[in-house]
């Protein structure tokens, strides 16, 4: 039997919790158990029909190919528009188009963050920026908006105590994953202050972007004066237009840091798919009534969580945007998330994997009769009432 010796990068980081608890999920349910999975982020409606067939249209067309390693320009153009009508100076050039907005951030973490190199996040936050990380070698800095109930505005102080001139890269994302809060423009504001103070270069993950609740703007953080020549926008087409499995994502920055990361880009990925990249085109121009429709109806869900929990004794932060809500549970979140899922039948993430033990992220990508079930089973298991 041959023995592996395994590099210490890949022994740094552990399997991405949230995708191991969304398979133990659909293990249980090819054993027949019926699972109210609330695990994984993942939008439970339809991509929009016409997104659909544009990507007909363009296989049909013969767009099967390798595409330009950066993208195709019709959609590198079509995401630069975008980014203009956000107050971003974007153009083709400044946009690289990827697999997945994962592998946008790969590829900028691998581009900016080297051995040593500290990273400072905002806790609590999505798992996979801490293990992007610790595969690029680099170090951890974290601030916790717990105590502020997730809201960054309240947590600028701790923030600007956590960074330094030391601080190479800060992650900001908002409507953030896991807590679903829109940082305030006075928040960002703040932001910007610190980054230009030390000269760090911001990632500002926007995949939730178009996800946001009670009528809130939502502020591009590198539109702000001072923002532009240090901020790499983060987007992807996975939440807004439900397109998780089309893989299909970008980064946005200066052309000098896109043309660099096209080293990473090109020698791992070589290109997105070609008729998916078409299909991107069509998604970006023309869906704004369907993204508006799957965007009120994560409101109206929101709306029914949050007032179905009070009813039930549990007060929660209100999530503003995305689809997930941070529940409290119990001092030992991971036995928490065990039990729900082992007796209740109910998948979760353990907050513990985005930095914040005690909760447990629940995704309300879900219609409501399965969310209220996963209210009356946790009830019935005594799993409700536990609180931080
Ligand atoms: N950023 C955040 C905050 C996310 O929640 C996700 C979802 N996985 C991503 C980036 C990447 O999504 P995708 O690779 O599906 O575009
Ligand atoms: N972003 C989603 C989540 O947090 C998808 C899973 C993942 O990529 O981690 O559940």
């Amino acid at each position: 039997m041959s023995s592996f010796e395994f590099t210490d990068r890949v022994g740094r980081v552990s399997p991405s919790a949230t995708l191991a608890i969304s398979n133990e999920a659909s293990a249980l349910e090819t054993q027949g158990v019926d699972v109210v999975d609330l695990s994984v982020g993942e939008p439970d409606f339809n991509t929009p029909e016409n997104v659909k067939t544009a990507a007909h249209d363009a296989l049909d067309a013969g767009k099967t190919g390798y595409t330009p390693s950066p993208g195709i320009p019709e959609l590198r153009e079509a995401i630069a528009e975008k980014l203009r009508a956000d107050g971003l100076d974007h153009d083709a050039e400044n946009v690289m188009v990827t697999p997945g907005g994962k592998q946008a951030l790969y590829e900028v973490f691998q581009t900016l963050v080297g051995e040593g190199d500290e990273v400072a996040l905002i806790d609590p936050a999505w798992v996979s920026y801490e293990a992007m990380t610790k595969l690029a070698g680099g170090s951890l800095t974290r601030v916790d908006t717990t105590p502020y109930g997730f809201h960054l505005e309240a947590a600028l102080e701790d923030l600007q105590t956590a960074v330094s001139d030391e601080t190479d890269l800060l992650v900001v994302n908002s409507p953030g994953n896991p807590h679903g809060m829109v940082y305030t423009d006075a928040a960002l504001r703040g932001v910007r202050d610190l980054a230009v103070e030390h000269d760090i270069t911001v990632v500002s993950d926007e995949i939730y972007q178009q996800i946001v609740h009670d009528d809130r703007e939502m502020t591009s953080l590198g539109s702000l004066s001072g923002m532009g020549d240090r901020t790499i926008t983060l987007n992807g087409f996975s939440k807004a237009y439900a397109m998780t499995g089309w893989r299909l994502g970008y980064f946005a920055g200066p052309a000098e840091l896109v043309s660099e990361a096209g080293k990473v880009h090109g020698h791992s990925v070589s290109c997105a798919t070609n008729f998916v990249q078409h299909a991107g085109v069509e998604a970006l121009r023309n869906t704004d009534e369907a993204v508006a429709e799957m965007a009120a109806a994560f409101e109206r869900r929101r709306d029914t969580l949050v007032a179905e929990l009070a009813d039930r004794g549990v007060d929660v932060p209100a999530p503003e945007g995305a689809f997930y809500l941070m529940l409290p549970v119990a001092a030992d979140d991971q036995a928490w998330c065990a039990e729900a899922i082992g007796e209740a039948h109910v998948a979760t993430v353990p907050g513990s994997a985005f930095g914040t033990p005690g909760y447990a992220r629940l995704s309300y990508a879900n219609s409501t009769d399965r969310l209220l079930e996963a209210f009356d089973r946790l009830e019935a298991h005594d799993l409700l009432t536990a609180g931080v």
